[in-house]
C-alpha cells in the first residue's frame, strides 16, 4: 500500500488560557481537514498573570489530555514565546513547530503575517463566542461564578489538581502588575 503523501499539515496559535470548550470544536472541525495537527501554544512564557494565569506546561497538560481523550492522536503541541518582532515572527514559529502548510487563525495581525509569508490562512469558526471565550472563563474563575462546564473535563480536573482557580482568584485580588504582552502579541488576542 502506497502512504498518503502528507501535504496538508496545519498549525492552530492560540494562548489557550485555559483550553475551553470552543477550542476543542475548532480543533476537531479542523482536524478533518488536516493531516496532522500543530497547536502552538503561544506567550508560552508567561504564566501566574490574572490574563495569563497557567504555564506553558500546564497549558500542554490541558490540550494533551483532551485530546488524547476525544481519540485525535495526529497532533503536537509546541510552546511558543512571544519575541516582540512582527517582522520576524512567522520565521520564528517556523522555527519551532514541524512543518506545516495551513495556518488557522482569527488574528487579523496572524493572518497578514503568515500570509505574507506564502502560507494559507484560514479563519477557523466561533463556536458560542459568549461563552466559550478565555477572557470570559478567566473572569468567572476569578470572581467565583461558575466555569466547569464550559471547558472539557479534563482541562477541569488539570485546574483543579494545580488548584488553579485559587491561584487566578489570588493573582487578581493583588493590584495589576505592569506585564509587557505587546509580546509579539500573537499568542491570539482575537
Ligand atoms: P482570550 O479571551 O484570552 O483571548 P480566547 O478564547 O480568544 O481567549 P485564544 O487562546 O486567544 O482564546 O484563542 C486561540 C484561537 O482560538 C483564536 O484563533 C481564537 O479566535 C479561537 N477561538 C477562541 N474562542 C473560540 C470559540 N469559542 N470558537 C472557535 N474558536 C475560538
Ligand atoms: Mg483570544
Amino acid at each position: 500500500m502506497v502512504a498518503k503523501a502528507k501535504d496538508h499539515d496545519c498549525l492552530l496559535l492560540g494562548r489557550f488560557q485555559p483550553f475551553h470548550k470552543g477550542h476543542l470544536e475548532v480543533v476537531k472541525e479542523i482536524a478533518k481537514d488536516c493531516d496532522d495537527l500543530i497547536i502552538g501554544i503561544g506567550s508560552a512564557q508567561y504564566s501566574h498573570t490574572p490574563d495569563n494565569p497557567f504555564t506553558a506546561g500546564e497549558r500542554h497538560l490541558m490540550i494533551s489530555r483532551v485530546l488524547r481523550e476525544e481519540g485525535l492522536d495526529s497532533f503536537f503541541l509546541v510552546p511558543i514565546v512571544d519575541i516582540n518582532r512582527y517582522a520576524i515572527w512567522v520565521s520564528h514559529v517556523v522555527s519551532m513547530v514541524p512543518p506545516f502548510q495551513k495556518v488557522y487563525t482569527n488574528n487579523p495581525l496572524t493572518r497578514r503575517l503568515f500570509e505574507e509569508s506564502g502560507y494559507e490562512v484560514s479563519s477557523s469558526p466561533l463556536f458560542n463566542r459568549e461563552l466559550y471565550s478565555g477572557t470570559e472563563i478567566r473572569r468567572r474563575i476569578a470572581s467565583g461564578g461558575e466555569w466547569k462546564h464550559l471547558v472539557p473535563d479534563a482541562v477541569a480536573s488539570v485546574i483543579e489538581e494545580i488548584d488553579g482557580a485559587r491561584r487566578l482568584q489570588d493573582i487578581s485580588a493583588q493590584p495589576r502588575r505592569e506585564v509587557d504582552e505587546s509580546g509579539a502579541g500573537i499568542g491570539e488576542d482575537s
